[in-house]
C-alpha cells in the first residue's frame, strides 16, 4: 500500500517511520521496516496500526536499535494470505540477506512458488510477495535459469546498456521479467549498504533526488519532508538508488533518461 526507502547519512530507521506516517492517510493493515548497517539486515513487522510496530521495536532488543542509513518502510494492505504478523513485509529469503517490499499483486506468484519449493525453498509467509525474496537469492547465487544471461550478454555493444549496474539491480531486473501482475517493488540486501533498488509495473514508484541522499516511495509525499526534487519511473523500469543519485533502466538494461521536477505543492 505504502512504500518508502532511503539511501544516505540520516538514520535509516527514523526516515522509514517518517515516511510511513505520512503514507498512513492511505489505509494499511500491517506495517514494517528494515535496515542494513554494522553488517546486519534487520527486519521489524507487526499486524495492525504502525503504533504496534513503534513499540516491537521499543521492546525488542532485537531489532531496536536498527543501525544504519540504508532503509525502507512498507505499510501492507493485504490482497493474498491474512493481516498477521508473518505476512507482513518485509520478506526475506532463506539466507535472511534479502529483503523485499512489495505494493500490488503478482499474478503468476502460484507458479513461482512451486518452482521455488521444487528447488528446496521454504516459503514462510502466504503472500504473492515472498517469492521475490527467493528469486532474487537465485539469481544472486547464479544458478537462474531463463532469461538470465539473454539482455546482459545481447546488449553490451548496444549503446545505452547499463552495463556497470550493481549486481542486485542485474538481479532485479531478471526477476521483473518474470513477474506478471502490478508491482512497486524496493529490495535491501545485507552485504551491499550503497543501494536500495526498487521497479514497478501498473503501480506508482517515484524517486526523491537529496543532497547525498536518495529516496524511493510510492508517493512523494514520503519524502517531502527531505527533497522536493524528484524523478519519474515509467512503466516496467527498474530504479539503482545510491546516495550520488538513481540510474533508471528498463527491465532490459537499456538506460532511461527519467523526467525530473520540482513538487512544488505543500504538504
Ligand atoms: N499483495 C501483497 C500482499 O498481500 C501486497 C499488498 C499491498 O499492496 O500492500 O502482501
Amino acid at each position: 500500500c505504502g512504500i518508502i526507502g532511503y539511501v544516505g547519512d540520516q538514520a535509516a530507521l527514523d526516515v522509514a517511520l517518517n515516511g510511513l506516517r505520512r503514507l498512513e492517510y492511505r489505509g494499511y493493515d500491517s506495517s514494517g521496516v528494515a535496515v542494513v548497517g554494522a553488517g546486519a539486515l534487520r527486519t521489524a513487522r507487526r499486524a495492525g496500526k504502525l503504533s504496534n510496530l513503534e513499540k516491537l521495536l521499543a521492546e525488542n532488543p532485537d531489532s531496536r536499535p536498527m543501525p544504519g542509513t540504508t532503509g525502507m518502510g512498507h505499510t501492507r494492505w493485504a490482497t493474498h494470505g491474512g493481516p498477521t504478523d508473518a505476512n507482513a513485509h518485509p520478506h526475506t529469503d532463506c539466507t535472511g540477506a534479502i529483503a523485499v517490499i512489495h505494493n500490488g499483486i503478482i499474478e503468476n506468484f502460484a507458479a513461482l512458488r512451486v518452482e521455488l519449493e521444487t528447488v528446496g525453498h521454504e516459503l514462510a509467509s502466504e503472500t504473492d510477495t515472498e517469492v521475490v525474496a527467493h528469486l532474487l537469492e537465485v539469481e544472486l547465487a547464479g544458478t537462474g535459469t531463463g532469461t538470465g544471461t539473454g539482455a546482459g550478454a545481447g546488449a553490451g555493444a548496444d549503446r545505452g546498456y547499463d552495463g556497470g549496474a550493481h549486481p542486485l539491480t542485474v538481479a532485479l531486473r531478471r526477476v521483473c521479467r518474470r513477474l506478471e501482475g502490478a508491482f512497486t517493488l524496493v529490495v535491501l540486501h545485507r552485504d551491499f549498504p550503497e543501494v536500495v533498488v526498487g521497479a514497478r509495473r501498473n503501480s506508482p514508484l517515484v524517486v526523491g533526488l537529496g543532497q547525498g541522499e536518495t529516496f524511493l516511495a510510492s508517493d512523494v509525499s514520503a519524502f517531502i519532508a527531505h527533497t522536493r526534487e524528484a524523478l519519474e519511473i515509467g512503466q516496467d523500469q527498474v530504479v539503482e538508488a545510491r546516495r550520488d543519485g538513481a540510474t533508471v533502466t528498463d527491465f532490459g538494461g537499456q538506460i532511461i533518461e527519467g523526467r525530473r521536477y520540482h513538487v512544488d505543492w505543500d504538504a
